[in-house]
């Protein structure tokens, strides 16, 4: 039975918990104290809570907040995976009590941010650690992949010698001072910095403990800020673009660091699919985030809209309208154009008027061809455009009214013209086809009052030209109206 199970510290290892157990325990052997804690005498995982279920059966009696829960999100590093895996990844791993997992939690393979070989920490916080609680401990954070910094510290880990994904034997360590100095390293300010932000933007995500996002939500987050900064189009293009900015925004030390520098081959998502996003080391997400946001909390706290138009309302341009050139129009369509894949908009006025802009021209009226943007006419400006041809105005002065040139008028006119030839011209045939159909019903009902008996076929052959006729111009009327196809007597032939 335990008799005493230490108090937790802010942010400590699993595993740290475990080891200062054994420090106080009269069990000599560490595999003792692994089996009575956690039920197992298997290898230590360094990255989940091993035999959680055990140890919470023999502990919840020291207290209230000892449950699975509290241990993966207060102990573990799990809440930088959970935001970036379905919501079945941590159900099933708290299922199975996390048993049989391989000793890499991420998964990662060998182009991947690597995970640590050795346990990390930081000689100051140890001291202070020592002064306040007489004891030192493993912090979670600086076991993450890619954080070799303690932020409060603003300083470099320190690698202890032990080697974690290879060592098989069972045994506890816990810091020790005069150990420290001995693996730290220096990096330059630059280096430093990058790698400050990127243990702060782990720490935010231990302190949110997100669970699962939708699974579109990275991609298309990730696809905004990417329009915003005006590197998504071409589509094809977005991943090139992007490894321009990211590798001019960190220093290439330190994405040599993370095992992501992008000189050889790219770790950089096409953006072409979702399901590629979500098979991002999360560290690699941080990277992705920082870039285009600023931060891990800019990105989850902020809402991105791309509005390469502004927020509008926008002048309308239909020059027939009341409110020619006021800001009224409110609705804009944006689009990639279809061959040079930039960003266009479809101003929508209520008037009926559609005008398009491209995304880096300031206004409309800067337009050069302005006639060539004008997608739809509309309502209001067919009518008045109507008036001023019933009021007979000359083609210079609708050509001033409707701010078009002259040929431009001219062109309208004829088109018109054409149209209503066309039209009446469609008209007459469509009466003729109508007034012959009429007269071929009669005769087909003719026919079938004459033969009462025939089938369909035979009727047909009576006049072929009333039939094919009405086959072709109203022939669910013929349907409805014609004798029942005659069935075959199909003779089955016996093969021998
Ligand atoms: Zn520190
Ligand atoms: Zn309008």
């Amino acid at each position: 039975m335990i008799v005493y199970f230490p108090e937790p510290y802010e942010n400590e290892l699993y595993y740290s918990l475990l080891a200062r157990y054994h420090s106080y325990s009269t069990d000599i052997a560490a595999s003792s104290t692994l089996r009575e804690l956690s039920g197992t005498t298997k290898r230590i995982n360094f990255d989940v809570p091993m035999g959680i279920d055990n140890l919470i059966s023999k502990i919840k009696k020291f207290s209230n907040l000892y449950s699975k829960d509290y241990f993966i999100q207060y102990h573990t590093i799990i809440p930088i995976i959970k935001p970036f895996r379905k919501l079945e990844w941590i159900e099933n791993l708290k299922k199975s009590d996390f048993k049989g997992q391989k000793s890499n939690l991420f998964g990662n393979t060998e182009k991947d941010v690597k995970s640590k070989e050795h346990l990390y920490y930081c000689s100051e916080c140890l001291k202070e650690q020592l002064e306040e609680y007489g004891e030192g401990y493993w912090n979670r954070v600086h076991q993450m992949p890619g954080i070799y910094v303690c932020t409060y510290h603003r300083k470099a880990l320190s690698e202890h010698f032990i080697n974690i994904r290879n060592n098989k034997e069972i045994n506890f360590y816990l810091p020790k001072i005069e150990e420290s100095y001995k693996m730290q390293k220096n990096y330059n300010e630059y280096v430093l910095t990058s790698l400050l932000n990127l243990a702060e933007d782990v720490e935010y995500l231990l302190e949110k403990n997100f669970d699962a996002f939708p699974e579109e939500y990275y991609y298309e987050k990730y696809v905004t800020l990417m329009e915003i900064k005006g590197i998504a189009y071409p589509v094809l293009q977005r991943e090139n673009r992007l490894k321009s900015l990211m590798t001019s925004y960190y220093p290439p030390e330190f994405l040599e660091i993370l095992n992501s520098d992008l000189n050889n081959s790219s770790w950089l998502p096409k953006f072409t699919s979702n399901k590629i996003v979500n098979n991002l080391h999360p560290i690699r997400h941080l990277l992705l985030m920082r870039l285009l946001s600023g931060s891990a909390r800019d990105f989850y706290e902020n809402e991105y809209l791309y509005k390469p138009f502004g927020t509008g309302p926008w002048i309308c341009m239909n020059p027939l309208a009341d409110h020619y050139l006021k800001k009224v129009v409110k609705k804009v369509d944006v689009s990639v154009h279809g061959l040079n894949r930039t960003i266009q908009g479809d101003m929508k006025c209520s008037c009926g008027f559609i005008y398009r802009v491209r995304a880096w021209e300031q206004s409309p009226l800067d337009i050069k061809y302005f006639n060539n943007r004008i997608m739809q006419k509309g309502h209001i400006w067919e009518q008045k455009f109507n008036d001023l041809i019933e009021h007979k105005l000359t083609i210079t002065e609708i050509s001033n009214i409707i701010k078009m040139s002259r040929p431009t008028v001219s062109k309208i006119l004829r088109d018109r013209k054409k149209l209503t030839k066309t039209d009446l011209k469609e008209e007459e045939k469509n009466k003729k086809v109508n007034k012959k159909t009429s007269e071929y019903k009669e005769i087909w009902l003719d026919l079938r009052a004459k033969h009462p008996k025939y089938y369909r076929n035979e009727l047909n052959n009576t006049n072929r030209a009333v039939y094919t006729w009405l086959r072709k111009y109203d022939n669910e009327w013929l349907e409805a109206n014609s004798p029942k196809i005659k069935k075959r007597n199909y003779v089955r032939k016996i093969i021998l």
